[in-house]
């Protein structure tokens, strides 16, 4: 029955109380903050006729079942407006920046044009989707007409375990960002100490290279949060995007930590939209008293089976939480914002940040690293 309401083919949002007691909340959090504009700076685009092959999985032990293919078949520049409202009150002024689905079975050129285009007629950042092979030349080009620049291990291949973050960040990459001041979205193939300490080697080595780190640097655990918070804490070029993490403990620390100008609101949308649930054991508070092993466990729990679930600890507490967080399920776009609500007004009772630094997480840190480019 819960499944045909969410058919997440059709891709009908439709709220159900759980839901809409979280749209509630972030309607209050956003009047008592004042907040009067939202800029995302995460967010897919693509049409249906990008889509160049079926997704053949190289390996064996991949699944083939990615949501972009199997799921949403196209996602229009427009369609966000229109699902940001679901979910934020009408007043609201929402901005964000759009880049392609950066997978190898869409046609990435293709992808960016259109992109390109629906910036200029919507008002969108648009960032170019880069790939390894991409020249200076053809970099140098993209760096003219967008925002930002988005590159991505898949278009590489799935093998995240034999990968290097140099095979989809690139020397080229790095130098043109460097040199026209844009900004790098980067969602590291593997939240270890090796990518990330590159990365700020990285950011040493390019005085104006920007990168912002998705998905919290992948953090799904208080535990992978402190390996990144360590490197982010030595350079002031790193910034970290809000998208698909769920733990309140994430967001406190990095503001407690780093301070707010660090976060930029990002949703990950339309995979934000997914139903599902993250956890993390951060949230019991009593970090410090978990076994070692099983600190960096997490789950990204989500009610249609892909590949990407993260069930680490499923086997040890199984039963309960399957049984118990299926009735906590929600859109991860709605999770997400819950945790964050929680980890600011925590932070905002403790004096640790005011209401500008909260409006300025979800608009100011993104305009601010967009630059000149922001209109
Ligand atoms: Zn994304």
């Amino acid at each position: 029955m819960e499944g045909n309401k969410r058919d997440s083919n059709s891709f009908n949002i439709k709220l159900n109380t759980h839901d809409n007691k979280i749209v509630e909340k972030i309607h209050n959090f956003i009047s008592r903050n004042d907040i009067e504009s939202i800029f995302d700076i995460h967010t897919h685009s693509w049409k249906r006729n990008h889509l160049i092959k079926k997704y053949e999985p190289p390996e064996e032990k991949i699944q083939p079942s990615m949501p972009a293919t199997t799921t949403f078949f196209e996602y229009e520049c427009e369609k966000h407006f229109e699902d940001a409202h679901v979910i934020f009150p009408e007043t609201i002024k929402y901005k964000f920046a759009s880049f392609g689905i950066p997978f190898n079975f869409y046609d990435v050129k293709e992808n960016n044009i259109y992109i390109l285009k629906k910036s200029q007629e919507l008002g969108l950042i648009p960032f170019a989707v880069v790939k390894r092979d991409d020249t200076v030349d053809i970099l140098n080009e993209y760096a003219k007409l967008f925002a930002g620049f988005k590159p991505y291990f898949a278009l590489t291949s799935f093998d995240v375990e034999n990968m290097k973050l140099k095979d989809y960040l690139t020397l080229s990459q790095m130098e043109v960002a460097d040199s026209k001041e844009l900004p790098i979205i980067l969602h590291v193939h593997k939240n270890n100490f090796e990518n990330l300490r590159e990365i700020k080697r990285n950011c040493d080595n390019f005085q104006n290279l920007k990168i912002i780190l998705a998905h919290m640097g992948l953090s799904f655990s208080y535990s992978e949060f402190r390996l990144v918070m360590k490197l982010v804490k030595e350079n002031n070029n790193i910034f970290l995007d809000t998208s698909v993490c769920a733990d309140p403990i994430i967001f406190r620390s990095c503001i407690k930590e780093l301070g707010p100008g660090r976060l930029i609101y990002g949703s990950d949308n339309p995979f934000a939209f997914i139903f599902g649930k993250q956890q993390s054991l951060g949230l019991f508070f009593k970090w410090r008293l978990i076994p070692k092993k099983y600190r960096r466990n997490a789950w990204l729990l989500t009610e249609r089976n892909y590949p990407w679930q993260i069930n680490d600890l499923k086997n040890l507490i199984q039963g309960w939480t399957l049984k118990n967080w299926r009735n906590t399920m929600t859109y991860l776009i709605l999770d997400q914002f819950n945790a964050l609500i929680k980890a600011i007004d925590y932070c905002k009772e403790k004096k640790i940040m005011v209401k500008e630094d909260i409006k300025a997480i979800f608009f100011q840190n993104g305009k601010t690293i967009i630059g000149p480019k922001f209109v």
